[in-house]
């Protein structure tokens, strides 16, 4: 079985998606009729093996297929402790899931802002608000950076929080503290298609090297339950299905090849666009090696320009137009524009410009002749 080509959409889609499934389609069909064949679709040998080679990828001892990424981080923070009432501290921007964990287990997330030079969680904004209700940090690995663990371990460790890494952008990301996902005391990654590593569908992990965490998580997203029948404690129905595992497991085999074109994406965009004023390009945290999740660029009047892109067939997003602690959702918090300015002013700057391992040279001429015309130089 072989998959028909990509459809012609855009002159340079956000993320190629279909390129991607070309690549492991020979993989994937084969696994996945076998599957049909023998009808075990929750669990079995697809999940465990991909648990097993994902662990051993981001380098912890457990790793635990979930349903979703913010399953992920629901189950991480009540992994640690995190309960009702427990406040768990959040970088201001990121997508909503990270702070909606927190609050569906009936925790307070606590905002605080971002550092300018890139937009992630400011250690010294952590170490003010830490009160004696904080239960958690929650550093984001955003945009496929990696958070400054080398000096939230340490803040953590004085204060006795645990430290819940989001990692859902950040598949292979290497900081100065070690690898995303393995150097707090647990992390929670999504597997949504559009991610470095991304299922066919949702799905999600925790990472940890602590065993009593792991085994709490794994009872946790199975009814409370690690015996069938035998019910422990109040848990959730979270668990990773052996469809979206073949996915993973063929992509986790590519997936530094395919951090590692991002990469030169990354340099071909800084070459291409380097001399254009008014566009602020990302930069990369020494001592770190990021996997470019999104290509995220500042500049003003980003709303004309996006759609000025998008009219010569760009796919570009935001990520994302408004600070969690200026959403709806989070209205009941009485917060005001003007509390977290590094956040609020980059919201209304960021653009995310096309970007993925199938990205090609040629695409990302056409993005940055669409980008030079639309900011008129
Ligand atoms: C995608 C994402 C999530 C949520 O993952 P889902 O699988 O969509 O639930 C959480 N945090 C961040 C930073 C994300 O990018």
């Amino acid at each position: 079985m072989t998959l028909a080509p990509a459809p012609i959409g855009l002159a340079v889609p956000f993320l190629d998606l279909p390129a991607q499934s070309a690549e492991i389609a020979h993989e994937v069909l084969p696994a996945w009729e076998a599957l049909l064949r023998e009808g075990a679709f929750v669990g079995g040998s697809p999940v465990a093996a991909f648990e097993r080679e994902y662990a051993e990828y981001i380098g912890t001892r457990h790793a635990i297929g979930v349903s979703n990424g913010t399953d992920a981080l629901e189950l991480a923070l009540r992994a640690v402790g995190v309960r009702a009432g427990d406040e768990v501290i959040v970088p201001a921007n990121s997508f909503i899931a990270t702070a909606a964990a927190a609050s569906r287990i009936g925790a307070m997330p606590v905002f605080v802002d971002v550092d300018d030079e890139h937009l992630l969680i400011d250690p010294d904004a952590v170490d003010a608000a830490i009160t004696s209700r904080t239960r958690a940090i929650a550093p984001v690995h955003l945009f496929g950076q990696s958070a400054p663990l080398e000096r939230l371990l340490p803040i953590a460790r004085r204060h006795d929080l645990a430290i819940v890494e989001d990692a859902a952008q950040a598949q292979g990301a290497v900081g100065s503290a070690g690898r995303a996902g393995a150097v707090g005391h647990i992390a929670a990654t999504s597997f949504y298609p559009g991610k470095n590593l991304g299922a066919a569908g949702d799905a999600g992990a925790v990472t940890t090297s602590d065993d009593t965490l792991a085994e709490t998580v794994r009872s946790l997203q199975s009814h409370g339950s690690t015996t069938k029948y035998v019910h422990d404690r109040i848990g959730v129905n979270a668990r990773l299905d052996a469809v979206q595992a073949v996915v993973l497991r063929a992509k986790l085999r590519r997936l530094d090849a395919w951090n590692t074109a991002r990469r030169a994406a990354a340099s071909t965009y800084a070459e291409l666009l380097g001399d254009l004023d008014g566009v602020r390009l990302p930069a990369t945290r020494s001592g770190s090696s990021d996997v470019w999740h999104l290509y995220v660029v500042r500049l003003a009047e980003r709303d004309r320009v996006a759609a000025a892109l998008g009219e010569a067939g760009i796919g570009v997003g935001v990520h994302y137009p408004t600070p969690l602690h200026l959403t709806g959702a989070y209205a009941h918090l009485g917060h005001r524009r003007g509390e977290f300015p590094v956040a609020e002013a980059a919201a209304d700057r960021i653009l995310s410009l096309p970007m993925g391992p199938h990205l090609t040279r040629p695409q990302q001429v056409a993005v940055a002749e669409a980008l030079r015309a639309a900011v008129g130089e």
